[in-house]
């Protein structure tokens, strides 16, 4: 278990699409807790001012006394905003709604877009065993802002989740541009990871048509894996719990399941090319 990742070396993604309502945060707390569930040690990074992703895991806000916006503005390591979840192996980093005025504290500091990677090497040095993760998953805020940048700057590659729905593809290009600025000035071996297919609805002839203008625009980049409309995972957050924790046997379980393999299988073929 565990086998895709050194030790020290996780593998960083950053769960980003500048649209709102997409599934990030959905993808993030279940992609997390799937990883988990098959042996990952995972630490979810949850960036968005909202905290939908620790509220989602069950982190009360009283409980975030060390955040995000503490290990950002450089007032705490990492290690001391870590919780740890429900979930065996499934690890937080909460955020609060102080992270809003992030970009403008930070101002023009010269490492400004650098304060996660750097803070997350930080926790890689003298790596303690319950702090070696395998993935650390950032869920990003529906923004292209300075935070946003920071996932990117501090990632090994962007996992795009999209919504099955008219306006998908609007977006995607700014998006894929943004990755192409910060590949050129910030993170030279930023690459896309893969495009997640969320909200999906078989009945729904719209959703089979964005299925196959976005497989057209982005080929294989798009997983297999569609994450479908399923009433049991939008229900789990009010629980305080990932899908698969509140139900094992829905559709949505299952797909995510499902996606974590696919994610895994795809960290493989990139470590033997
Ligand atoms: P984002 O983080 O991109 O803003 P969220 O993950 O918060 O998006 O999802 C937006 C809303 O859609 C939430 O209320 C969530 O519960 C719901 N949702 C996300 N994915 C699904 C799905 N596959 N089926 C049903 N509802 C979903
Ligand atoms: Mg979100």
């Amino acid at each position: 278990t565990g086998a895709t990742a050194q030790r020290g070396h996780p593998r960083i993604l950053a769960l980003a699409n500048q649209k709102g309502g997409v599934g990030k945060t959905t993808t993030a707390i279940n992609l997390g807790t799937a990883l988990a569930a098959i042996g990952e040690r995972v630490l979810i990074v949850d960036l968005d001012p909202q905290g939908n992703a620790s509220t989602g895991l069950g982190i009360d806000r009283r409980n975030r006394n060390c955040s995000t916006y503490d290990v950002l503005i450089g007032e705490a390591k990492l290690r001391e905003a870590i919780i740890p979840t429900a979930v065996p192996r499934l690890h937080i980093a909460a955020s609060t709604m102080d992270l809003s005025g992030l970009e403008l504290e930070l101002g023009t500091t010269r490492d400004r877009a650098f304060r996660l990677r750097d803070a997350i090497a930080e926790l890689n040095v003298n790596v303690a065993p319950d702090t070696d993760y395998t993935y650390v998953l950032v869920d990003c805020p529906p923004s292209l802002n300075l935070i946003t940048v920071n996932a990117m700057a501090a990632s090994h590659a962007i996992l795009v989740p999209l919504q099955c729905e008219f306006f998908a593809l609007e977006g995607l290009s700014q998006l894929l541009q943004t990755v192409e600025q910060v590949r050129s000035t910030l993170n030279p071996t930023l690459s896309i990871h893969g495009i997640v297919l969320t909200m999906f609805d078989s009945r729904n002839n719209l959703s089979n048509q964005v299925v196959a203008d976005v497989r057209q625009f982005m080929g294989n980049k798009v997983y297999n894996t569609m994450i479908p409309r399923n009433v049991r995972i939008s229900e789990a957050p009010s629980y305080g719990k990932p899908v698969l924790v509140y139900d094992l046997k829905c559709v949505g379980s299952d797909a995510y399941l499902k996606l974590a393999t696919e994610v895994i299988q795809r960290e493989r073929e990139l470590r033997s090319h």
